[in-house]
């Protein structure tokens, strides 16, 4: 059985008083959470403070993105070990603004989930295709294509103990989510194609949804077998639509 995951990505958004307001309300609205792992990604300058906020909570601190090097002359970047120093476990590599705004390719995001793996953390890698690709015919071929980047640099195995998001880019703060049964049908795709090489690492492996989730259709989403959880970005910065949207999981 696989414990979902709802994680919110607060992306480019907070301050120290919006961070104060809204893990107040979750860990208020969350105290007693069972059968559903949540966690929080903060911009990265307030990982201190909002893991000393989240102390006696079972939140799980996460990060948005995490450099390829342990240390060194890289200008701007952040380690895993540091990451992994304030507290953050789960940590978003390959979401579609980072691969359209920092021109982050495939390779490169499967160097930043191999040093999360070594750094003993877990990855949360994003995929999902365009409105393009998807008019064309072409998600499962993108997909695909995402995951088996990390397959050629560390075999299948390494996606044990990881998630996966499947986050339509379409989708992406547009309102307009997945339908529950496209989701369910790229889900499947997901983990047939993670099974052909290791069945067990396949049922294993957390698949979240993302894409325009909220407190109204997250229910029906999680309705579907292989829909894990989600990645929420809007809606994870109201902690009341946040906290529905980990209930309904
Ligand atoms: P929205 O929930 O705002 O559509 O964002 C989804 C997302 O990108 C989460 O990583």
């Amino acid at each position: 059985m696989r414990k979902p995951l709802v994680m919110g990505n607060w992306k480019l958004n907070g301050s120290k008083p919006m961070a104060l307001d809204l893990v107040t309300g979750l860990t208020k609205h969350l105290a007693n959470i069972e059968g559903c792992d949540v966690a929080i990604a903060p911009p990265v300058v307030y990982l201190d403070y909002v893991q000393k906020l989240l102390a006696d909570s079972n939140i799980i601190l996460g990060a948005q993105n995490v450099d390829t090097h342990l240390s060194g002359a890289y200008t701007g970047d952040i380690s895993a070990d540091m990451l992994k120093e304030v507290g953050a476990t789960h940590i978003i590599i390959g979401h579609s603004e980072r691969r359209t705004y920092h021109k982050e390719c495939d390779k490169f995001i499967a160097e930043k989930f191999a040093i999360l793996k070594e750094s003993g953390l877990v990855p949360v890698l994003c995929i999902g295709e365009t409105e393009a690709e998807n008019e064309a015919g072409q998600t499962e071929a993108v997909c695909a294509k995402q995951i088996d980047a990390v397959i050629d640099l560390l075999g299948v195995k390494a996606f044990n103990n990881t998630v996966i998001a499947y986050e339509p880019v379409w989708a992406i703060g547009t309102g307009k989510s997945a339908t529950p049964a496209q989701a369910q049908a790229v889900h499947k795709f997901i983990r047939d194609h993670l099974a052909k090489l290791d069945a067990s690492v396949a049922q294993q492996v957390i698949i979240q949804y993302g894409g325009s989730v909220n407190d109204k259709n997250a229910a029906e989403l999680f309705t579907q077998p292989d829909i894990d959880g989600a990645l929420v970005g809007g809606a994870s910065l109201k902690a009341d639509a946040f906290a529905a949207i980990v209930k309904a999981a």
